[in-house]
């Protein structure tokens, strides 16, 4: 049998239905399930995404058997509307949507109005009974036809401002200028009908080719543009973001055209069946009459609130469906509630009304902030709606990020007043300076620097730089304008709709409100109650929420993977346990030589590393080369017993406030050259204190400047040269562990080896570790448990992991180095090539973001079945960067890992990433 491509829906039902989004679309699936459903949806047929990727294969040609497969669907269409396509006596309008597998919004396009044309005009005009209506039609077909058929899927790029939608427009704007009118609305048919001419000659001189009038022609143009669209600039950048694979492709939905725009009966909207900011159970939408659907999204009008609870500052004057309309606000509320029931979430839908009739045209699980996300599911379990399984895969772990995440200190917003105010589109706090270009943007952004992407309107063309900007700005658009879903898609902080904002592109000016600011300068928002400040505020996290904890229990009942963090610092640990850590998986002593408080210990880890540099004097005789070592023992012996006090009160205090939970520390693992002071006031203090001669310590920095630092002298190798410096840390760690427990506490040190690529390397060190856990044991009488183990960062080390599994009683996967000697990429330079290694999908992500599972991931799996074959209770963690990263989090579940360990604030993240991971394995 022939691959079928075409499934029909209508008043009869659907071929198709809502499970078959790989196929249909997310549109074209949702238009199938609500005619089942039996709600008013427009006839119409979906073109399924294997048609798109069937064209694409042919080089851009249809498959054969589309054209008969169409043929019949339209006839089926027909009939169900009572009109035929391209009929001169009563024809059939279409529009050709584009759709995927997931909601991208905006970035595909959508072409309304197909089948107008000479032939069909007349037909129209004795129907609706309204030559103008049909001319506007018409004029909207040739725009939308020539810049998205004609040119954009022609791969046409037009010089700037030279695009023939903007000639268009430029047109009708000369027209309305001539006449003296403020709105479309004030264009007669006489003047549409003298645009559509002078439109179409535009056309032909722009693009060098007519309009086509061809009935056919233009449904199967605008069918190709549709596919087109898929690898389109905007689609390509937004897939890249949002990890959407290319082989997907896009359906295409050739529907019945109805009109919100025949008149003060019609009208178009957008509405959510909660609301899509706070997550309030209301339904929350804005409307437009007389006016067809892309009005709404586009922001060309401020729209109407839907209903009461709708209604804000920008749009409280404006007339409501409910208050206008009742009957139909009636019937849609009432489909509110049937589709709500039906999927068990939160919709958004897109409606028109044509002539007191009511149609709906699309239905999608809306976009969501995570504030949002957590209160419908925490309500949604609460009504019975769905179960807490369901509840803990409705907030995405990425969007915990957003609810941990800053809002300006209310305090310090008490004090002064906002110099603009607009809708609020995306949730939090956002400071930064002003850019006014995408481009700009971007460059700021790689740059390090925060900037509040400030823009007239929302464009889809500006996902890039809305990506890069820690805030979104727009004068226009309503909370439903794609720029306010794509904001809030990232949960980023976004107001839209600022009225009071003026934007002088050419001086890099704007006006807030009146007060004069520029590109570059700092402004503060906030996107959760769209309030606009100048200058920066202070900020902080918002993490006390009740409704967060609660759900992080409902998460913690579903997981089965670990969660600890790395931290450094008391502080961080005591941060990270608030988070819910359930230990520390790294615990790095370098730190104490780094930042605050960090003067001494430095200072004195400086003096060890000249003194580790000192060779015994050559001597004639034993005894005397004896009396040479021995000093020289005993010179390091004294440098690392004055760091002791320095390592043991951080050990202490970190296994203090992680009391009750294990600690992993790892031993000393400096990048020594780093260390060694490169000014002469330091090198001389240094060469002052240790009386040394200062071309000795510059001697000793070039000695260790090693030319590949990250594979030198370093970790469990500065222990195999000088043992006291493994002995000095293992006391600090069992001392203090010691400590504590006499003083009634509980301390579960453990201590980790880095850096290894044997076995034999942890049977040297385990011997330091056995002696000085008996003395200790001497001393205290504490008997101190502990495990040991060791990272497995080398390729070697994985290799070897079942004979590391001999000497080690747990491993920790340092993904870091683990990553970078396996690719051999430096972690250190891969910014200069890496984008080019995405942009050409030679690499699909970053690999030191998010695990490499196809090569690294190889290691991972091997070394943890060989480990485990060799010790049975082995236990596994991760400590490297990518244990935040909630797809590495599903692979090291898989894997079979105990925990990952992460930084502080992405602990919540991994817990929810690693219950969602259970919950999939489970299904
Ligand atoms: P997007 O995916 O960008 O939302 P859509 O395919 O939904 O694009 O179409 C854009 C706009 O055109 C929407 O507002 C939609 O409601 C409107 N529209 C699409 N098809 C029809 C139709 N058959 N009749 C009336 N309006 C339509
Ligand atoms: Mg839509
Ligand atoms: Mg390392």
């Amino acid at each position: 049998m022939a691959q079928r491509y075409v499934y029909g829906f209508g008043p009869w039902g659907a071929d198709g239905d809502a499970s078959m989004k790989n196929a249909l679309g997310g549109k074209g699936a949702n238009l199938a399930e609500m005619c089942r459903l039996g709600l008013p949806v427009p006839a119409g047929f979906t073109i399924n995404t294997d048609c798109c990727t069937a064209y694409f294969q042919e080089g851009k040609k249809f498959p054969q058997s589309l054209r008969d497969e169409v043929a019949e669907a339209l006839r089926k269409t027909e009939a169900a509307m009572g009109m035929k396509y391209g009929d001169a006596e009563n024809p059939l309008l279409v529009s050709c949507r584009s759709g995927a597998r997931k909601s991208m919004p905006g970035m595909m396009e959508t072409v309304l109005n197909v089948g107008l044309c000479p032939a069909t005009i007349p037909g129209l005009v004795k129907k609706s009974a309204s030559e103008r209506f049909v001319y506007d039609a018409y004029r909207r077909l040739i725009m939308m036809y020539s810049d998205v058929v004609m040119e954009k899927a022609e791969d046409i790029e037009p010089a700037e401002g030279k695009g023939v939608r903007l000639q268009l427009e430029h047109l009708m704007a000369t027209l309305k200028k001539a006449k003296g009118y403020q709105s479309d609305t004030d264009m007669t048919a006489e003047d549409l009908k003298k645009l559509c001419n002078q439109f179409k000659a535009k056309v032909k001189q722009v693009l060098g080719r007519p309009f086509p009038d061809d009935p056919q022609e233009q449904l199967w143009g605008a069918i190709g543009a549709v596919f087109k669209s898929w690898q389109g600039k905007r689609a390509v950048s937004y897939r890249r973001i949002e990890g959407i694979p290319e082989e997907w492709g896009t359906a295409c939905n050739v529907q019945s055209m109805v009109f919100g725009n025949l008149g003060d009966t019609s009208a178009t909207g957008v509405a959510f069946t909660r609301n899509p900011a706070t997550g309030e159970n209301k339904f929350y939408g804005e409307w437009l009459v007389n006016a067809q659907g892309e009005d709404v999204v586009a922001g060309i009008r401020t729209p109407n609130p839907l209903n009461e609870a709708t209604k804000n500052e920008q749009n409280r004057h404006l007339d409501s469906l409910e208050s206008k309309m009742p009957e139909l606000y009636k019937q849609l509320d009432g489909i509110r509630t049937k589709l709500e029931t039906h999927y068990k979430d939160m919709q958004d839908i897109e409606f028109t009304i044509q002539e007191g009739k009511l149609y709906m045209l699309q239905c999608r699980n809306g976009k969501r902030t995570g504030t949002a996300a957590l209160n419908m599911a925490m309500d949604m379990l609460g009504e019975g709606l769905i179960d807490e399984v369901t509840a803990v895969t409705r907030v995405e772990p990425a969007q915990l990020d957003e609810l941990l995440h800053p809002i300006i200190d209310p305090a310090a917003e008490k004090t002064v007043e906002p110099i603009l105010s607009g809708l609020p589109a995306g949730p939090g706090g956002a400071c930064g300076k002003i850019v006014l270009t995408s481009a700009d943007a971007v460059e700021a952004a790689a740059r390090g620097q925060h900037v509040i992407l400030v823009r007239e309107e929302t464009n889809p063309e500006d996902v890039e730089g809305m990506r890069a900007a820690a805030g979104i700005l727009t004068a226009r658009g309503g909370m439903t304008s794609h720029a306010a879903l794509v904001a809030r898609g990232w949960g980023k902080c976004c107001i839209v709709g600022a009225g009071g904002l003026a934007i002088d592109l050419k001086n890099q000016t704007v006006s807030a409100g009146g007060t004069a600011l520029a590109a570059g300068d700092l402004i503060t928002l906030n996107g959760s109650k769209g309030r606009v400040y100048q200058g920066a505020l202070a900020m902080m996290d918002a993490t006390e929420n009740p409704r967060f904890q609660e759900f992080m229990k409902l998460v913690d009942r579903q997981r089965k993977l670990g969660v600890r963090t790395n931290a450094d610092t008391p502080d961080d640990a005591r941060v990270a346990r608030a988070f819910g850590a359930e230990g520390i998986g790294l615990f790095r002593t370098e730190h104490m030589f780094y930042g605050k408080g960090a003067d001494e210990p430095l200072f004195i880890l400086r003096k060890m590393i000249m003194v580790l540099g000192k060779k015994p004097k050559p001597a004639k005789t034993k005894q005397a080369r004896e009396a040479a070592e021995k000093k020289v023992l005993a010179e390091r012996k004294a440098v690392v017993d004055e760091l002791f006090p320095f390592v043991k009160h951080d050990i202490k205090a970190t296994l203090e406030a992680m009391e009750g939970l294990p600690v992993t520390i790892r031993l000393l693992d400096p990048p020594l050259h780093e260390f060694v002071p490169q000014d002469k006031g330091a090198q001389l203090q240094l060469a002052k204190a240790l009386n040394m001669r200062l071309a000795d310590v510059k001697k000793r920095g070039e000695e260790l400047h090693e030319t590949n630092p990250m594979m030198g002298h370093r970790g469990v190798r500065l222990g195999v040269t000088y043992p006291e410096v493994t002995e000095m840390q293992v006391r600090a760690i069992f001392e203090s562990a010691a400590e504590l427990i006499q003083a009634g506490k509980d301390a579960r040190p453990e201590i980790m080896v880095p850096v290894t690529c044997d076995v034999k390397e942890l049977d040297v060190t385990r011997v330091i570790v056995d002696r000085v856990h008996e003395e200790v044991k001497t001393q205290t009488g504490v008997d101190v448990k502990y495990l040991y183990g060791t990272m497995i960062e080398i390729p070697r080390a994985a290799l070897l992991a079942d004979r590391m599994a001999k000497s080690a009683q747990f491993f920790s996967f340092g993904t870091n180095d683990l990553t970078q000697m396996s690719f051999g990429f430096s972690r250190d330079d891969i910014g200069g090539f890496l984008p080019d290694y995405l942009k050409g999908g030679l690499l699909e992500a970053d690999p030191f973001q998010t695990i490499d599972q196809t090569g690294v991931g190889q290691l991972i799996r091997m070394s943890v079945e060989r480990g485990r074959k060799t010790r049975g209770d082995l236990k596994i963690g991760i400590c490297g960067e990518q244990g935040g990263d909630p797809a590495s989090v599903e692979f090291c579940f898989q894997a079979g890992l105990n925990y990952v360990s992460c930084s502080p604030y992405r602990v919540p993240i991994a817990r929810l990433a690693a219950a969602h991971a259970t919950i999939k394995a489970r299904r």
